[in-house]
Order: C-alpha cells, then sequence, then structure tokens
C-alpha cells in the first residue's frame, strides 16, 4: 500500500488545517505557499492520486469537485476571474499524489496557459 499523502493526513485530521468548506466528499483549504492572492486548494477525500488515475465510477465526485470550485470562487468573491489548476505528474509540477484542484485569484493572468 502507498504511504498517506499530507493531504490524506489533513482530511483524517492526523494535520490540523483550517478548512474553508467540506462535505462528505471533499475538503478545500488554503495552500501554505500561495501563488496568488487567493490559492486554495480543492482536495477529494478519496485519495486518487492523479487525475490520470480517476475512473468511471470517479465521474459524479468529479462533476461536484468542478461545481464546489465555482461555488467556492463565489463565495470569496472571486468568480469574475479565477484559473483552476490540476497539476498532473512530477514532470507537470505535481508535489502531493493525491489528486486536488489549485483555484488562483486576485491577480492578472496572461491570455495563454503557461
Ligand atoms: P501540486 O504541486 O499541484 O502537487 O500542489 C501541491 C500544493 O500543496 C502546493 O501548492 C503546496 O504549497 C501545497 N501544500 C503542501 N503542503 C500543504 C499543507 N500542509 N497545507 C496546505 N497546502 C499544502
Amino acid at each position: 500500500m502507498s504511504e498517506e499523502t499530507i493531504f490524506t493526513k489533513i482530511i483524517n485530521g492526523e494535520i490540523s488545517s483550517e478548512k474553508l468548506y467540506e462535505d462528505d466528499q471533499c475538503i478545500c483549504i488554503r495552500d501554505i505557499s500561495p501563488q496568488a492572492p487567493t490559492h486554495i486548494l480543492l482536495i477529494p477525500r478519496k485519495p486518487i492520486p492523479r487525475l490520470a488515475d480517476a475512473s468511471e465510477e470517479d465521474k459524479a465526485l468529479l462533476g461536484h469537485l468542478m461545481l464546489k470550485a465555482g461555488d467556492i470562487a463565489k463565495e470569496l468573491g472571486v468568480d469574475d476571474a479565477f484559473r483552476l489548476i490540476i497539476n498532473n505528474g512530477a514532470n507537470a509540477g505535481q508535489t502531493v499524489f493525491h489528486l486536488h484542484l489549485h483555484i488562483l485569484a486576485g491577480k492578472a493572468f496572461s491570455e495563454g496557459m503557461v
């Protein structure tokens, strides 16, 4: 069995964190090393390592995360301009192998993707 990630420890309460939102499927916390004035992580409770590891059975969960990202952006007053990022794999910058969505806002983004 693979080792628990830091996000599983946060979800299980082994590491304390301030949760901005939580429900039976996901939690939402502030990123410890923010890359924008608003930098939020939306993390499914289910420890799917990478987006590419999700399967058909995760369809509803993935939809839930997308809808919650929009709701949380609205709640934080940044729904006018935010960026949603999923890093998939070490070469794409993924460092924690427990699927998570970055919600970034509060800075000027360039028109391109990178
Ligand atoms: P990624 O590079 O896409 O895997 O993103 C992992 C993110 O988790 C990074 O932006 C880290 O700053 C963030 N992170 C790591 N540990 C913690 C923690 N204990 N609390 C909140 N965010 C964390």
